[in-house]
């Protein structure tokens, strides 16, 4: 079987994106309408996120759950060395940090700035949630968006001829880490889809009872 799909980048299935709720801890949705369609992420757009088990809602503009990265970028209070430092990504910020410099080797602590940080986690872009559709395969996650993003996945892992044609920085495939690639993983990685996406079903059958 051969992919011949296009090539999406992850932004193009995250207009429905199942989270789990910060609420009451059941599967939500963040819906987003996209203003304006850029990558890796959409800029401007609205996004709302509804809980089908507890109905809580919100709007993306009101908070962020999701991890937090701290920058501190400016001139040592001693010398004027430039002086760049960035934390590993948090969901706990705090206000300071001792850093020393590297040309005259005098520590001080340094206020932080912080941003959202979205690469590379098992949560949405918009609000920062936890994604709902995660598959734990040899000690490494498996995350999507929703199910029309793991047929994808699933159509792509499921076949024996890739195409590298017309894929770009920001496809998905391209972006895919080895493991999921690697032939031998193949057919561990297609059951753990199929089982995902039954509990999946189940789940929204019970939800919606
Ligand atoms: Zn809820
Ligand atoms: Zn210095």
């Amino acid at each position: 079987m051969r992919f011949t799909q296009p090539a999406y980048p992850t932004v193009y299935f995250s207009d429905k994106i199942w989270v789990k709720c910060p609420d009451c801890g059941d599967i939500g949705l963040v819906e987003t309408e996209f203003g304006q369609y850029t990558i890796p992420y959409s800029r401007h757009h609205t996004s709302t996120f509804s809980c089908t088990k507890c109905g809580s809602t919100k709007k993306s503009d009101e908070k962020w759950f999701g991890y937090v990265q701290g920058f501190v970028g400016r001139s040592c209070g001693f010398c004027g060395s430039q002086i760049s430092y960035t934390t590993e990504p948090t969901k706990a910020p705090f206000d300071s940090v001792t850093i020393k410099c590297n040309s005259c080797k005098k520590a001080k602590d340094y206020s932080l700035n912080w941003y959202r940080y979205k690469e590379n986690m098992p949560t949405d872009p918009y609000f920062g949630l936890e994604l709902w559709l995660q598959i734990d395969i040899k000690d490494k996650i498996l995350w999507l968006y929703n199910i029309d993003h793991l047929n994808y996945l699933k159509n792509y892992v499921a076949s024996k001829l890739r195409e590298d044609d017309g894929r770009h920085k920001y496809s998905m495939i391209t972006n895919l880490p080895q493991w999921i690639k690697s032939a031998k993983n193949r057919d561990l990685i297609l059951k753990k889809i199929d089982r995902l996406k039954n509990e999946m079903n189940r789940k929204m059958e019970d939800n919606t009872k």
